[in-house]
């Protein structure tokens, strides 16, 4: 029999009579199901999460850390089962689930440090004036599919460090192992603190619409972030929005064709694709590009595409039918377009699960769909550059603005690209590294504020400046 999971509401392990199917992408069967919430029990959760700020605004925040120390233990303590339940749902190979959870507790435990502390802004015989944060109230959190575990404990961290309360949403694909560690952690937190419901996408503008929620919390696509920055701004809500990416990768002449290769593959085919910061579009120099796209090539044929339950499997499958569909349209309009294929292309829509083969174009041109778009699969376009600048011109050339490398034995030529380039994120000689103590945000329309470091703990905060007149006679 398929389980049941159940919500997180006050406390409580909450089951509601409608339910919502979720697959495992590798083969489409039902693995659970999970509570199809509306406005009912969203209402429930909020009010239990504005109940709970009072006192919750007011714990000492070093009591506050604990708990969130406590939750990453016992995300720890679950390790096997929560990753094998997250492949299970996500289609990420075992080794990538293992890295998410990991990842999970560690973002909990390093955002647990984190610290927002008072500025004196004057402080003279005449007045002392500071600047304290204070936090929002109940924030609304909104989650993807590709990372389900590390987007939402990013949001429940740093909110409930803050002292405010949280009513989070995962997304309807990918809500089990969210909803297993709601149950691991119901009596952490006092009741009300966090709170965990599923739905349908439909229950997203509900929260969104909410009047009772102070903060929105958003990872996902541009597209629902436009919907998100109309909805929240009916009564100014404070929003946080984490959006998509079409991330360029920039190979200088100098780089190591044989280490480089490597890197550059996983930094596109991690996740099978599905990254907000894998790199989308590869540019190579023209003096070395042959050379790179056939040791690319070489790698990408020893990885085998699977079930990420099985041992050996390097790339899983598509999360979800809506995603498998628009990447196999980007596929055939590379084919009717006539552009080239190093690798891959032919996909299987009959298939027992949502697999795309490996795929690697050669040398499309600029205004192919498979570059302009973010793809958010396992097919990445190459492309030859000649000169620094026309490589940053072409780079730039996208709405997007979330991430982006330089690869180069010469960093300095490397920073030097890298400070021309509009994302909020460039990394020289690595990818996908994201720290817990670096703010993490896109320019243009790839966000609005960050998440991570101080910097991301202050959006769950306002600022209030006291000021007291010290020689004033009253
Ligand atoms: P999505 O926008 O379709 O859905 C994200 C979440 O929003 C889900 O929980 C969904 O149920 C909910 N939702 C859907 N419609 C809504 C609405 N109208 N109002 C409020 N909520 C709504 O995104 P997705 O397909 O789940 O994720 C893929 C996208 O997320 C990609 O574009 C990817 O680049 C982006 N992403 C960005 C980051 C980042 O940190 N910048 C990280 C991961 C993924």
């Amino acid at each position: 029999m398929t389980e049941l999971y159940r919500n997180l509401i006050d406390g409580e392990l909450v089951a509601t009579a409608a339910t919502l199917d979720v697959l495992n992408p590798a083969n489409k069967q039902v693995v659970g199901q999970v509570p199809a919430c509306g406005a009912a029990e969203l209402d429930r959760a909020v009010a239990a999460a504005r109940r709970a700020f009072k006192s919750w605004s007011k714990t000492p925040v070093d009591d506050r850390r604990k708990v969130i120390q406590a939750m990453a233990s016992v995300i720890e303590a679950h390790f096997e089962e929560l990753y094998r339940l997250l492949t299970t749902e996500q289609g990420k190979p075992h080794a990538q689930a293992q890295f998410e959870i990991g990842a999970a507790s560690a973002m909990m435990n390093a955002q647990s440090t984190l610290s927002l502390e008072e500025v004196i802004n004057e402080d003279s015989p005449e007045r002392l004036s500071r600047t304290r944060r204070v936090p929002v109230g109940v924030v609304g959190g909104i989650v993807p599919w590709n990372f389900p575990v590390l987007m939402a404990v990013q949001k429940i961290a740093p909110a409930i460090l803050s002292g405010c309360t949280i009513v989070l949403k995962p997304s309807p694909f990918t809500p089990l192992t969210t909803l297993r560690i709601a149950e691991l952690i119901k009596d952490i937190a006092p009741a009300g603190v966090v709170n965990i419901i599923t739905g349908e996408d439909s229950l997203g503008p509900l929260i969104t619409a909410h009047p009772d929620i102070d903060k929105i919390t958003f990872t996902g696509s541009t597209a629902t972030g436009k919907k998100i920055m109309e909805g929240a701004s009916k009564d100014l809500k404070r929003i946080t929005l984490e959006l998509g990416g079409n991330d360029a990768s920039i190979v200088l002449p100098d780089a190591d064709v044989k280490t480089v290769a490597e890197q550059l593959f996983w930094s596109s085919f991690t996740n099978a694709g599905q990254i907000c910061v894998a790199a989308k579009r590869i540019y190579i120099h023209e003096d070395i590009y042959d050379e790179m796209s056939a040791a690319i090539a070489d790698v990408a044929r020893t990885v085998t595409v699977g079930d990420g339950a099985n041992q050996g499997t390097g790339v899983g499958p598509i999360q979800n039918k809506k995603q498998f569909d628009r990447v196999c349209e980007l596929i055939e309009d590379a084919k009717t377009n006539g552009y080239k294929f190093l690798v891959g292309g032919d996909v299987d829509p009959s298939g027992s699960g949502y697999y795309v083969p490996i795929t690697i174009l050669d040398n499309p041109p600029e205004h192919a769909r498979i570059v302009a778009e973010e793809q958010f699969g396992p097919v990445m376009p190459l492309m030859k550059f000649s000169t620094d600048d026309e490589v940053i011109a072409r780079a730039n050339n996208s709405d997007y603005g979330l991430a982006g490398a330089v690869w180069t034995k010469d960093t300095d030529r490397g920073v030097a690209i890298a400070e021309q380039l509009e994302t909020g994120t460039v990394w020289i000689n690595e990818f996908l590294h994201l720290s817990p103590f670096a703010p993490f945000g896109g320019h243009k329309q790839s966000g609005f504020g960050a998440e991570y470091g101080v910097e991301g703990l202050k959006e769950f905060t306002y600022s209030q400046v006291i000021t007291v007149k010290r020689d004033a006679l009253v």
